[in-house]
C-alpha cells in the first residue's frame, strides 16, 4: 500500500493526525526534501527506509515504490503542503495505475492557506472577492495560453501565485496590463509556517524591489488583490438581519 501525504506547508504540527499515523507505519517514506521540514522524519519508526525525492527520477521513486510492494512494505510518499497543487502527483499515479499498485491520499495543509495565517487574511471577502485564483507565471515551466496571467487578472480577483518568485517583473506587467492597477495591494509570504518566515506586505507595482530588498528568491508566494486592504464589510451570514438554516433572523 501507498499513502500519498500532504506533510503541509512547514511547521511539523500542521501534518493531519492521519498523516503523522501513516508516517509512524510507513516502512519506506519517500519525502520531497527540498520543501518537506525533516522534522517530520522523527515520527518514522526504526528501521524505516528514508529517500529524499529531490535527487530523485520519477523511475527511481517508482521503483522503490515496486520493490516496496514485493516486500510487503507500506510506503509513505511524503509531499509538501496539500499534494493536489504543484505535486506532480498525476504522473506517479499514472505509474502506480500501470504496475496495479494501489493509494490513497491525504491531505495538507496548502502554502496558500499558511500564507494567509501568516496574513492574518481572509482571502474571500465580502463585496471585495469571492473568489481565489490559484496559478503561477509561465517560465521554464509553460501555463496554457488560455490562462496567462494577463487573462486571469481582467477578473481582479484575490489572485495566489506559486513557484512565480523569479519572474515578479514578468508578473507585475502581465497583471498590471490585465486590469489590476499599480497599487493594488500585494504581499510576498516567504516559508509560511516555518520559523524563518517573513510576511513582506507591498504593492503590485513595488513585488520585485521587495523581494530584492528582503533577499527572498524561492519558497514564496505572492498574493495581489485588495483583500490586503482594511475593510469595513460584513457577510450575510452573521448579519442579525439575515436567516439561514440554523437561525432566524431577528426583525
Ligand atoms: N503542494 C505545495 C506546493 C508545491 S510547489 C502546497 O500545497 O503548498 C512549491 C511552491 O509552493 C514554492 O515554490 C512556493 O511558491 C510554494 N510554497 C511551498 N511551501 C511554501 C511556504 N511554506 N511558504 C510560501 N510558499 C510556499
Amino acid at each position: 500500500m501507498v499513502h500519498i501525504v500532504g506533510a503541509g506547508c512547514g511547521a511539523p504540527d500542521l501534518i493531519t493526525l492521519r498523516g503523522m499515523r501513516q508516517l509512524e507505519e510507513a516502512d519506506v517514506i519517500i519525502y520531497a526534501g527540498s520543501l518537506v521540514n525533516t522534522e517530520l522524519l522523527k515520527y518514522a519508526h526504526e528501521g524505516c527506509e528514508l529517500h529524499d525525492s529531490a535527487k530523485m527520477t520519477l523511475e527511481e521513486i517508482i521503483d522503490v515504490i515496486s520493490e516496496a510492494e514485493k516486500a510487503g512494505k507500506t510506503t509513505v510518499r511524503l509531499h509538501t503542503g496539500d499534494p493536489s497543487l504543484y505535486g506532480a502527483i498525476g504522473e506517479q499515479m499514472s505509474e502506480l495505475d500501470r504496475l496495479g499498485i494501489d493509494y490513497d491520499i491525504t491531505p495538507g495543509v496548502s502554502s496558500f492557506a499558511g500564507a494567509a495565517a501568516a496574513l492574518k487574511a481572509e482571502y474571500t471577502v465580502p463585496d471585495v472577492s469571492q473568489t481565489v485564483i490559484i496559478t503561477r507565471a509561465a517560465g521554464r515551466t509553460p501555463v496554457p495560453e488560455k490562462e496567462d496571467l494577463r487573462s486571469l487578472a481582467s477578473h481582479r480577483a484575490t489572485m495566489v501565485l506559486f513557484l512565480s518568485t523569479g519572474l515578479l517583473d514578468k508578473a507585475t506587467a502581465e497583471l498590471t496590463a490585465g486590469g489590476y492597477s499599480p497599487d493594488t495591494p500585494a504581499a510576498i509570504v516567504y516559508k509560511a509556517s516555518w520559523e524563518d518566515e517573513k510576511v513582506c506586505r507591498c504593492t503590485l507595482a513595488t513585488l520585485r524591489e521587495t523581494a530584492e530588498k528582503n533577499g527572498i528568491t524561492k519558497t514564496a508566494l505572492i498574493v495581489v488583490g485588495k483583500f490586503l486592504e482594511e475593510s469595513n464589510t460584513r457577510s450575510l451570514l452573521y448579519d442579525p438581519g439575515f436567516s439561514t438554516e440554523f437561525r432566524e433572523a431577528s426583525k
